[in-house]
């Protein structure tokens, strides 16, 4: 039996101790409440009877006459109904609390084992993208140590590219970290700010990248307020320009565009690069995926890992990230804040 299952059975049958210690209580004083009172009533009757007989019958008063009232029989067997209707309401309230607990159970748990099947399925996920990684790096070094005839050169070679190796798999375990941060709620760290000296922010980190390209950022005009957390909103727009740039072309452009909708502020990244495939679309925001295309997979550009970081990060402030692309004909990723 799964731990689920095993969790979902002992809840279930707390509900129903609950329950059933309530209702066995109130039918113990619904029990007691009806028998006082029919005794009480019983005592009352035969007092009324004797009192009406003292003045007509001529028979003397006793125990036995007149008799008691109501019959001792009829009164058990009156207990005895009561008894058992009790018993059947009781019963039927087990079943149905029964049914009811372990279906409300089975609601009360169901997010709570999706989180845990989220979260082994992260482990796994992390575990072997660093596992790849991991063994490579592993392999060239031990290739190089047995090597008896090499050289200083070479052997700067190795380390040279085992720091870019461990550079790369540093950048995979700070986005895992980010990833985790945001399964958290951040909204205590909420303010407000201003969305154009985000993104300008945001541009100049990204610049130094963009020149190796020969890309031009051109960045927002009209100022917005956000009410959010900066330091992410930042991060998003980082991501947003980082893949803009990978996968923009040399000498392209990059448009920053932020506008007023409806309640909310809309804000646009455009580039003019290789575009998304149609059958991708719907899967860059899944954690790990990355466009299976030969432009596109290169161990160096990252690890799918931004986009799902950019949505946790949108998830975070209650707003929507989406994305329209053509192959060769460039991508606008779209936000939304309401
Ligand atoms: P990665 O680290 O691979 O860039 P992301 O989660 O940021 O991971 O993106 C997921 C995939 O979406 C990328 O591998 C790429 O195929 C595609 N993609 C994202 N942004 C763009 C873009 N601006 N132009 C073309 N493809 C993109």
């Amino acid at each position: 039996m799964s731990i689920f299952q095993t969790a979902r059975l002992k809840l279930t049958a707390w509900y129903l101790l609950i329950i059933m210690l309530v209702s066995l209580s109130f039918s113990a004083v619904i029990y007691r409440a009806l028998t006082i009172e029919l005794e009480r009533m019983s005592r009352i009757q035969r007092y009324r009877i004797e009192n009406r007989l003292r003045d007509t019958v001529v028979i003397p008063l006793s125990e036995n006459f007149p008799p008691p009232l109501p019959d001792p029989e009829l009164l058990l067997y009156v207990k005895n109904r009561i008894l058992t209707m009790l018993a059947l309401v009781n019963g039927s309230i087990f079943f149905l609390a029964g049914a009811l607990g372990y279906l409300l159970a089975g609601r009360t748990l169901t997010p709570i084992a999706d989180m845990v099947d989220e979260q082994n399925r992260f482990i796994s996920d992390a575990s072997h993208e660093l596992r790849t990684p991991l063994t490579a790096l592993k392999s060239t070094m031990e290739v190089s140590l047995r090597d008896k005839h090499l050289s200083l050169a070479e052997a700067r070679t190795v380390i040279k590219e085992s720091i870019a190796d461990v550079d790369t798999l540093q950048r995979l375990s700070d986005s895992l970290l980010s990833l985790t941060r945001y399964q958290k709620p951040i909204t205590n760290s909420f303010e407000k700010f201003s969305l154009r000296d985000t993104v300008v922010s945001a541009i100049k980190q990204m610049t130094p990248l963009a020149e190796e390209k020969h890309i031009t950022i051109t960045g927002p005009v009209v100022d917005h307020t956000i009410f959010g957390n900066r330091y992410s909103i930042r991060d998003l727009i980082v991501i947003l320009l980082d893949n803009a740039i990978k996968y923009g072309k040399n000498n392209g452009t990059i448009n920053i565009h932020t506008e007023k909708k409806d309640k909310g502020v809309m804000l646009t990244v455009s580039d003019d690069g290789i575009g998304i495939a149609k059958k991708d679309l719907p899967r860059i925001f899944d954690r790990f995926y990355r466009a299976d295309t030969a432009r596109t997979k290169n161990a160096k550009n990252g690890y799918g890992l931004g986009l799902s970081i950019a949505k946790k990060i949108m998830t975070a402030h209650n707003g929507t990230i989406s994305a329209t692309s053509k192959i060769n004909g460039g991508s606008t990723f779209t936000v939304t804040f309401v």
